[in-house]
């Protein structure tokens, strides 16, 4: 829970501190022109000119207070920080209040200073960059982790930040910082072969704060990860096909033993079982890579819809479901084709194994002007919605003895969200367990090309 910082002790003093009351002090005025007009009138009286000597009573008086208010002048212009004059009345009284309440307000304004420093010097101490970005885009303050890590300079203070952070990968992330909550991951435009997670947060209206930190380390540790996925995969292909190439010959033999014919049956549906994952592996990795996919391809959206629609007859034979397709769009897509056919197809085959037989399945392709929706929808066993936040990580399954039963890898849904994450595309999945689902791919308007009347 967020606990706001304790005002300083003095500061809260401060709003309790009382100034001396000016009556008090204007009563030894009073009691001064009091006296001045009693010696006066008295002198006034023996020598015959009383008014005479109200009058100079009276302007002695004046010259008195102008005297004073003379000093009290004389030190707020120009030694406001000394120690006032020592003035009676009500003068004195207001040059007290006047120190006092300056005493205080230097007081709390030290422990103010104190305060910035100990922030400050905590954001030098941080290993983490930290910057601060003003509403002009240029910088207003670094500490030195900024320098290490990002190549930020003294010179460049007042400098745009989009002009020492280059990338175009952090340019689109400087100008759209809601649509990356994470924050991007980037090379260090300072370290050679270092990689920094860096996050923007808006603040004070367009200022921003920008954190930064070394995370090589993961980076790292997760192409390692990503090359042994890979090679794995590479290796296990070879001896995966030479074994499916003997046991579909074993099989096929008419005069084979049926105690062994059931045993390489079972054998050549475990090995297809491996070969598609395997497959599925290859895939996930090429699509993590980023390379060998080209995204901008025109895909004849109707065309691309028909084919799918013959290919899940075929896988429906053993099902029985009546297929729906609904194509409600002149749009056609921009992206890579064989990407984008495997992520539908994974969509259409679950709708298939997961609808239990004699259901039905919709697939459709429409838009709503601003962006373009494809769509499978079946009548199936529906997903329980605490499931729905971990669906597309690899290997997680609702029911894992289900998913083998019906061979699957586990990775379906995961190709499915990073090839629409390399489209900018999302998934929106509506579930009712026992009902069905409705899985649905949005893509944004780049992604759409043409609209054929
Ligand atoms: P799998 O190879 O196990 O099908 P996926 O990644 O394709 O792996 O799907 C993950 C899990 O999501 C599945 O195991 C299944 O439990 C659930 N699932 C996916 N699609 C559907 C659907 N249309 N209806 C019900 N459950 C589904």
């Amino acid at each position: 829970m967020y606990e706001p910082y304790p005002v300083p002790e003095l500061a809260q003093e401060h709003k309790k501190f009382r100034y001396s009351s000016l009556w008090t002090f204007a009563k030894q005025d009073l009691r001064q022109l009091l006296f001045l007009l009693l010696i006066a009138g008295l002198v006034g009286i023996g020598v015959g000119y009383f008014w005479v000597f109200i009058f100079i009573a009276l302007s002695l008086f004046f010259v008195l207070q102008l005297h004073s208010l003379y000093l009290v002048n004389e030190w707020i212009s120009n030694r406001p920080y000394d120690v006032p004059p020592n003035l009676d009345g009500i003068w004195g009284a207001l040059l007290f209040n006047v120190y006092r309440a300056q005493r205080q307000e230097r007081i709390v304004q030290a422990e103010m200073v104190g305060l910035i420093d100990r922030a400050q010097s905590s954001l030098v101490a941080l290993a983490e960059a930290v910057v601060l970005i003003d509403e002009l885009h240029q910088i207003e303050w670094w500490n030195p982790a900024a320098e290490k890590l990002l190549g930020i300079q003294p010179l460049d203070r007042g400098r745009n930040i989009l002009t020492i952070l280059r990338q175009p990968s952090f340019i689109e992330y400087f100008n759209h910082i809601d649509q990356a909550p994470d924050g991007l991951k980037m090379k260090s435009s300072a370290f050679e072969d270092h990689y920094v997670q860096v996050k923007l947060t808006r603040f004070g209206g367009e200022s921003r704060l920008l954190v930064a930190y070394d995370v090589t380390r993961m980076h790292n540790l997760e192409e390692m990860r990503k090359d042994f996925v890979d090679n794995i995969s590479h290796e296990l292909r070879t001896p995966l096909t030479v074994l499916s190439g003997y046991i579909e010959t074993f099989t096929d033999q008419e005069e084979l033993n049926p105690r062994w014919k059931r045993a390489f049956d079972q054998m050549q549906s475990q090995t297809r079982r491996m070969n598609a994952l395997v497959n599925d592996l290859l895939l996930l990795s090429r699509l993590e890579s980023n390379k060998q996919i080209a995204k901008n391809q025109i895909i004849e959206m109707p065309s691309l819809m028909n084919q799918l629609f013959d290919d899940a007859q075929a896988y429906n034979v053993d099902y029985h479901h009546t297929l729906n397709l609904d194509i409600d769009s002149h749009c056609d897509l921009i992206g890579s084709d064989m990407e984008l056919a495997s992520a539908f197809s994974n969509l259409i085959t679950n709708a298939i194994k997961y609808t239990p037989k004699g259901g039905t399945i919709t697939m459709g392709w429409h838009d709503d002007g601003e962006h373009g929706i494809f769509t499978v929808e079946d009548t199936g066993i529906g997903i329980d919605p605490k499931h729905l936040p971990r669906l597309t990580e690899r290997f997680y399954r609702v029911d894992s003895a289900r998913s083998r039963q019906t061979g699957g890898t586990g990775l379906g849904l995961a190709i499915v969200k990073h090839v629409l994450m390399q489209h900018s595309a999302y998934l929106e999945i509506e579930s009712k367990e026992n009902k069905g689902s409705i899985f649905k791919v949005i893509f944004p308007k780049e992604r759409l090309y043409q609209m054929s009347e």
